[in-house]
């Protein structure tokens, strides 16, 4: 069978109104063209700075924001132009999982009744069975089953992500996206979240993306690795060279700003050199060339296209042009 999920090319760009007391509009190009593969039952990370089109990413490969082009496939069906009928089946399939879990449930509604909810709307279950299937889930993150009774504000940071992940696990997905899943939790929380993730991985054959800033959490929890900058794709690989001997030079700059990985105490990025990207305005050429170390005249003309630099790698980058 192919990928479970094959991004392809999507492009959205953003109108904003800006500026006082003339406003404005500014054109923010969020997706340029980003291409990416998720196998079954593999965890692959997109990492970047904020503003590097992560987020945008899940929310348009969901169609949960309208895509301006480029394709998603998901286990061999076009997400994109799916019918109504044919997307609610897909969304039972794919499921997102947020930061802020507490913006997944309703602060009035009993924990039993959130979870319970996608089973109802999906006629998978009511009364008893329904409870049960609540119970279960909630046993499966860890949790009591009388969590069932009680309201999010009742329980701790790490506990409400819990309820998020069983959330997202109700209509028994394929794939997650986990959208900085353990980025507001403490460093201790964040890596019980982690193992209670990868243990789903194994034991539902679930696939991730796992959106991150934290080069740290995505070294120890993902297989694969895609590296964004500014809407673009600008290496691929799998995890472990490509963190041993990152290509691209902004992958380069991540690994040095970043203290050596430990899985028990993920740290987050930091980048010294250089001014923060905007998406507002990005440079000419390759977006990468004001912050590069390695840049000459044809990065800020051209911008270079992903291409294949070694099996299962790839990068967008002048430097890897002769092959
Ligand atoms: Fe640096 Fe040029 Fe490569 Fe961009 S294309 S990363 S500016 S060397
Ligand atoms: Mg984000």
């Amino acid at each position: 069978a192919g990928p479970l999920l094959e991004v392809e090319g999507l492009s959205k760009t953003f109108t904003i109104r800006r500026g006082f007391p003339v406003a404005r509009t500014a054109t923010v190009r969020a997706l340029d063209g980003v291409s990416f593969r998720v196998g079954r039952a593999e965890a692959l990370g997109i990492v970047g700075e904020s503003g590097c089109g992560k987020s945008t990413t899940a929310r348009v490969a969901l169609r949960l924001t309208p895509a301006d082009g480029g394709a998603v496939r998901f286990d061999e069906q076009d997400v994109l132009g799916a019918s109504a009928g044919a997307m609610r089946a897909l969304r039972r399939r794919m499921q997102i999982v947020f930061q802020d879990p507490a913006s997944a449930l309703d602060p009035r509604q009993r924990i039993g009744a959130s979870l319970g909810e996608p089973l109802r709307v999906h006629g998978i279950a009511r009364g008893a069975a329904l409870r049960a299937r609540v119970a279960d889930l909630l046993g499966e993150v860890g949790l009591p089953a009388s969590a069932a009774g009680r309201f999010p504000h009742e329980f701790s940071g790490g506990q409400r992500q819990r309820i998020g992940i069983a959330r997202a696990l109700a209509l028994g997905p394929d794939l997650i996206f986990a959208d900085e899943p353990v980025s507001a939790l403490d460093v201790s929380v964040q890596a019980q979240i982690l193992r209670l993730l990868e243990s789903l991985r194994q034991a539902r054959n679930l696939a991730f993306v796992f959106i991150s800033h934290d080069l740290g959490v995505v070294r120890h929890f993902c297989q694969r690795v895609t590296v964004m900058y500014l809407g673009r794709v600008v290496e691929s690989g799998p995890v472990g060279p490509l963190f041993e001997e990152p290509l691209h030079p902004y992958t380069q700059l991540l690994k040095v700003s970043s203290p050596v990985p430990d899985p028990e105490r993920p740290v987050a990025m930091t980048l010294q050199e250089g001014e923060p990207p905007s998406p507002l305005s990005p440079p000419a050429g390759c977006h990468f060339h004001p912050r590069c170390p390695h840049a000459f005249d044809r990065c800020r003309a051209e911008a270079p296209p992903l291409r294949e630099a070694a099996p299962g790698r790839a990068v967008a980058c002048h430097l890897y042009a002769q092959a």
